[in-house]
């Protein structure tokens, strides 16, 4: 009944792999829609899971029906009827009855709706009961039923597609309904038995008919349950195996004394805080043993990673080998450049800057001296991965804010040495679920303190009627002898939007706000040389105010700075706003992060709120990825995150660990997933990750 007789006969794996044409119903014209939703086989179609579903558990009797209550009804319609209200507007009335008694629906000014309906169809309606000079109810949601159709034999529980507009509910249903019928059989088990049981999941057959027809919610649950969990065990299993791959390496055993501790602790000019300390003890610990270290140094803006860094470049130093530090941007590489310099200035350390605008010349001296060893630490951008950047004996590699540098870039850097060390340093607090996946591979350790002696930024949301007196106050902290940033979003005027740009507010503010202080302009559309100037020129306090795009966002350290005023900050996500609000407060004055904002949402109004509210990095990191999802919370892609089809790594979080556990304990017990029973789980993962993160030696 469903596809040509002789491959019914034979449906089986390789059915399953057959063009979703061999489905009765889809010709080549259908198979083309089919392609735009990301389906080719038969296969997909069974994964291409329901995006909601309508509860048709609960239909009610119309004689139960009461004014203010909402119900789901099943009935047939009994008639139709369109007519104009005195105020000239449509009214489309159906009426429908179910035995018990009889209700009308009733749309206002959708006449065209009067074609979905027939006398003598079955349909559901779903809405709130009202009375006009009979029970109606206003604008319900609808669905028709034809006869002929599946769905009224099945279930409860009707899935909901993502679908374009050519193909419709009702027909896709369909196709998928026989495409359950015939194949959901077939799927082939992949998680071994063990995992299986020892969750209490439900086979993968079951799983997908459930996923589509369930019946009941419960059904759909365990259906759920089980593939979410796969997913994210195949996720995990991809984590454990480049994990267990690193480990297996054999890197280099740095040696750390207590000569080499006082040495290094001599060139610090303060106490180091605990969780600095910690970390520091972590790395230590990470560099003396022979694996590779991979560690992941997450601290929110100001908790002082530099110095935990130096620490271990000075370390390495110690025992002969070069270190490569690598920042997002050339400012950044010039401002550690400067910062570690001084650190180091009496020391031996031979340190380099190595950024895109080193002039040829002057490059061509550096690379020699970085391959002949005569360099110890060079710092640069992403300069340092090009294939011309070749050194004598690279032991650490450094990289300051990870989340702009790919997998792939921290691989091609690391390559540069002999299974050198690894510590990367973000700013952005990554929510234990997203480092958790994404960084699954790492170790982890936490700047969870900040230096004393140090006030929190108090932050205040403006509005735009308090504009004028936010103005009088900048001009007082000015007075005072502070710097001010003023941020916008956009370089320049757009015409599609309503929003004040970086160029043309620096003028007015110059001309009309502040007319006797000096205004720099800084944006991501200027000239690299350009850009350096004012951001030194800022540094150096020759402006009083930088009004800037998002590109100060990272790193600048300008204690002197102790206002940001952020415009439009409804247009910013929370993680920016607090890297934005991480560039003030760290000298010793008080400082004030304003928010210039009108948001037009629930959602931007409440960033706001939680600005105001906390200083927290991680807190304000894990409402963020709540607001946004993990898609938008920074690019999933070049971190080698596949998109996830049915797990949402916040709300499906102990499932998420319990698969980790599984998953790094199966690999610890089969490191290559070589026995027999772990072949086809192999298979998956080699087939869905084998790009995107250098499963070693799998
Ligand atoms: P991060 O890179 O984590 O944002 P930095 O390393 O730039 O932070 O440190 C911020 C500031 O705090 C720097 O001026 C640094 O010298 C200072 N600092 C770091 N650790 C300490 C400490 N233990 N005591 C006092 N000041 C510190
Ligand atoms: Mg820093």
């Amino acid at each position: 009944m469903v596809v040509t007789k002789s491959l019914a006969k034979t449906a089986s794996q390789s059915a399953l792999n057959q063009s979703v044409q061999f489905l009765k119903g889809v010709g080549p014209k259908r198979s083309e829609i089919f392609t735009k939703l990301g389906i080719d086989t038969i296969r997909d179609v069974l994964f291409y899971f329901p995006r909601d579903y309508k509860d048709r558990t609960r239909i009610q009797r119309i004689s139960e029906a009461k004014i203010g209550a909402e119900i789901t009804i099943q009935g047939r319609v009994l008639g139709i009827q369109t007519r104009m209200a005195r105020s000239r507007k449509s009214i489309l009335e159906i009426f429908v009855g179910d035995g018990t008694g009889a209700i009308a629906a009733t749309w206002f000014n959708q006449p065209f709706l009067a074609n979905k309906f027939h006398v003598g169809d079955m349909v559901f309606l779903h809405g709130k009961v009202g009375a006009y000079k009979y029970l109606q109810l206003l604008g319900p949601e609808y669905e028709v039923i034809r006869e002929n159709e599946i769905d009224v034999k099945e279930g409860s529980v009707v899935p909901v597609y993502s679908l374009t507009e050519h193909m419709s509910q009702t027909h896709f249903r369909k196709i998928m309904k026989m495409a359950v019928h015939q194949f959901a059989g077939h799927i082939e088990e992949i998680l071994p038995k063990e995992i299986t049981k020892k969750n209490q999941l439900v086979s993968i057959n079951d799983a997908v008919r459930n996923i589509h027809f369930p019946g009941t919610f419960e059904n759909l649950e365990h259906a759920r349950c089980r593939l979410i969990y796969e997913e994210l065990f195949i996720l995990e299993l991809a984590m454990a195996l480049r994990r267990r791959g690193i480990k297996e390496e054999t890197g280099i055993s740095f040696k750390i004394g207590a000569n080499v501790d006082t040495h290094i602790r001599n060139l610090i000019p303060f106490a180091l805080t605990n969780a600095q300390e910690r970390v520091i003890n972590e790395i230590t610990e990470d560099m003396r043993s022979s694996k590779p270290m991979n560690r992941l140094l997450q601290g929110d803006v100001g908790s002082g990673k530099t110095v935990v860094a130096i620490y271990a470049i000075l370390a390495a130093i110690a025992n002969g080998y070069q270190v490569a530090f690598m920042t997002p941007t050339e400012i950044l590489a010039k401002q550690h450049f400067q910062t570690i310099q001084k650190y180091l200035e009496h020391s031996h350390v031979r340190i380099q800057l190595l950024t895109g605008d080193t002039n040829s010349r002057q490059k061509k001296d550096n690379l020699d001296q970085i391959k002949t060893g005569q360099i110890d630490l060079i710092i640069g951008t992403h300069a340092l991965i090009e294939e011309t950047v070749q050194f004598r004996q690279l032991g650490l590699v450094v990289i300051d804010e990870q989340h702009k540098f790919g997998v792939v870039q921290r691989l091609k850097l690391k390559k540069k040495g002999l299974r050198p060390d690894v510590l990367i340093m973000t700013a952005t607090p990554i929510p234990r679920t997203l480092s958790l996946t994404l960084f699954g591979d790492l170790d982890i350790s936490m700047l969870d303190e900040m230096p004393p002696g140090r006030s929190p930024v108090r932050t205040i949301w403006v509005t735009q009627d308090k504009e004028k007196n936010a103005y009088g106050f900048i001009k007082g902290e000015i007075a005072k002898g502070r710097q001010v940033f003023i941020v916008y979003p956009l370089v320049e005027e757009s015409e599609s939007f309503d929003l004040k740009s970086a160029v043309t507010e620096a003028r007015r503010l110059q001309a009309d706000v502040f007319p006797t202080l000096r205004v720099g302009l800084l944006h991501g559309q200027m000239k690299q040389a350009e850009k350096d100037k004012v951001m030194m020129d800022f540094k150096e306090k020759r402006y009083d105010i930088l009004v800037s795009t998002v590109i100060i966002e990272v790193g600048i350290d300008i204690p002197n700075a102790t206002v940001m005023v952020i415009v439009h900050a409804e247009r910013f996500g929370l993680s920016q706003l607090h890297q934005l609000r991480g560039r003030i407060g760290r000298g010793n004055e008080q400082s004030y992060c304003l928010l210039f904002g009108n948001p037009n949402s629930n959602v931007s109004a409440e960033r706001l709120k939680i600005m105001t509210r906390t200083h927290d990095g991680f807190k304000i990191a894990e409402m963020d990825f709540r607001l946004r999802g993990p898609g938008e919370f920074f690019g999933t892609r070049q971190h080698g995150l596949p998109e996830l089809k049915i797990s949402d790594l916040m709300k499906d979080f102990s499932i998420l660990k319990k698969a980790r556990d599984d998953a790094f304990e199966l690999v610890s017990e089969d490191p290559q997933l070589t026995m027999v029973t772990h072949l086809k789980i192999r298979q998956k993962v080699l087939e869905t990750f084998k790009d995107r993160l250098e499963l070693i030696n799998v």
